[in-house]
């Protein structure tokens, strides 16, 4: 079997959330189960050199977008077994950053649905399954569907479309995206692409693709309710055959605190030890006082809305009532850059704060922490809290999406459960589960092992791959 995933995002290229770790992790586990793995993704600017030199031009052709010609370049790499093919061109990639906004985001990822499926014919590498991922990659089976199907090479290739996140939806005004994809008028229609008089990728991909997932159970159940639907919860119900919720692994090599070379101590379900050394150095790294005994919470999170920032801010004095420090590794909203800054100033010593992105610090803060703070509003999957749990960081979470589906909260009566949880989005729910918490860290014997027992859990990819594998089977079975 072929597969070639679409995605905007992979790990160890370019990163700005789960998705990259998402697509640096799958093809490999799916690699590992003898399936012929490849990947396609933007050449942005951003791109370590290191990274750019490693790659090797293979070929070049023009993509017709509206009336213009656009360069396509094609530069690949090997990486543990997947191929990497990266779409070059300059004008639409070769700004800061990875992401923009307005409506030339639209024509960006407009370029890449299009220099994707033009790209099957040129690199020879033409997929079974082509597997695309968020908004950005949305016209692709549409694209395929309407304009491609019948074209030598593009008659059998199958589409699954996965959602990683369907609050970002890429939705873009008609008669742009019409002049410069060539879409039929039948397009725009609220049973197919317009969205409150626009189009929108995420509508492309949900109703043209042969199957559509998402990464985790409760998430698939929760997008077809108005809480979480964001507006599509109608159409997915009418127009989506079916939602599977396939959850996320997390790379285990990467993040095992016995082997992680980024981290002061190594430790083990046998030898906890080496991580009061890497709380202490997270103490020191972060201006956080070195006290052994008093919990650190952490945060490792995009600034935004979706991570429950504003139970956090509503309670934000309340958390420092308690005996316990904070730190928060995060980029995102200014407002809330702004909320830590002013708590690492209100409280010098407790309240860590690093804005950025920092992959190395945050190794270091999953192993040095104690709890893992993630409140989420909605979280489709969320990979934090499982990196977390592999360091024995355990997560304080709301009860939704992939949350629900990874932290087994601890039952003291029947000691099961390794995590704690909430159901309500409220803030005083969010503080009496961390008092919780906090309760149960002051009783070393259960704290331990409750941290034993979520560092022995299995987070690899190898039950989602294989559930994976047989949704490609499926699909390619489909007449
Ligand atoms: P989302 O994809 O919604 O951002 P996930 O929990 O699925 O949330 O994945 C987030 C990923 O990004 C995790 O690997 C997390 O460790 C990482 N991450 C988030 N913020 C930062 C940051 N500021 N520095 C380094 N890594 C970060």
């Amino acid at each position: 079997m072929k597969v070639l995933f679409a995605a905007s995002e992979c790990t160890p290229f370019i990163k700005t959330g789960g998705l990259a770790d998402v697509i640096g992790t799958l093809p490999g586990a799916l690699h590992a189960r003898g399936v012929e793995v490849a990947v396609v993704l933007p050449k942005y600017r951003d791109i370590p050199r290191k990274w750019k030199q490693a790659m090797q031009h293979k070929l070049s052709f023009y993509v017709n977008l509206g009336w213009r010609k656009q360069y396509c370049g094609i530069e690949t790499l090997n990486y543990g077994g997947v191929t990497y093919y990266f779409i070059d061109n300059e004008g639409y990639f070769g700004g800061e950053g990875v992401y923009g906004s307005g409506e030339y985001e639209g024509e960006r990822f407009a370029f890449f649905c299009r220099a994707v499926l033009e790209s099957l014919v040129h690199t020879g590498f033409i997929p079974d399954i082509l597997h695309c991922n968020d908004w950005q990659t949305g016209m692709i089976p549409v694209l395929l569907g309407t304009q491609y199907r019948n074209l030598p090479g593009y008659e059998s290739v199958k589409t699954v479309f996965t959602v990683h996140n369907l609050a970002y939806q890429g939705v873009f005004a008609w008669s742009g995206m019409r002049d410069l994809l060539g879409l039929a008028e039948e397009c725009f229609h609220p049973d197919s692409l317009e969205f409150y008089g626009r189009v929108s990728f995420m509508k492309g991909g949900l109703k043209f693709a042969d199957l559509v997932t998402t990464v985790s159970p409760t998430y698939a159940e929760e997008i077809t309710q108005s809480e979480f639907g964001e507006n599509l919860h109608g159409f997915i119900r009418y127009q989506v055959r079916e939602v599977a919720g396939i959850l996320n692994g997390i790379d285990m090599q990467a993040y095992d605190p016995q082997t992680d070379d980024k981290i002061k101590a190594h430790f083990s379900t046998y030898d906890l030890s080496g991580k009061a050394v890497c709380k202490r150095a997270l103490q020191e790294e972060m201006d956080l006082r070195v006290q052994e005994d008093v919990p650190i919470i952490c945060m490792v999170t995009r600034l935004t809305e979706q991570k429950g920032l504003d139970l956090v801010e509503c309670v934000f004095e309340d958390i420092f009532y308690r005996d316990v420090q904070l730190a928060l590794l995060g980029s995102g909203d200014q407002k809330y850059v702004d909320l830590f800054n002013w708590g690492a100033f209100r409280y010098p010593g407790r309240c860590g704060v690093y804005i950025g992105m920092n992959e190395t610090l945050s190794h270091r803060v999953f192993a040095g922490a104690d709890m893992l703070l993630m409140p989420s509003k909605f979280e489709p999957c969320g990979l934090t809290q499982m990196i977390a749990m592999r360091y024995g960081t355990l997560p304080v979470v709301r009860e939704t999406g992939g949350l629900a589906d990874t932290v087994l909260p601890y039952n003291e009566y029947e000691d099961t459960g390794y995590g704690f949880s909430f159901t309500n989005y409220n803030a005083h729910d969010m503080l009496f589960t961390i008092d919780r918490a906090l309760g149960f860290y002051g009783d070393k014997g259960t704290w331990q092992r409750l941290m034993q027992r979520a560092m022995a859990l299995d987070f690899s990819w190898d039950s989602s791959a294989r559930e994976y594998e047989s949704a490609y089977k499926k699909v390619l079975a489909q007449i």
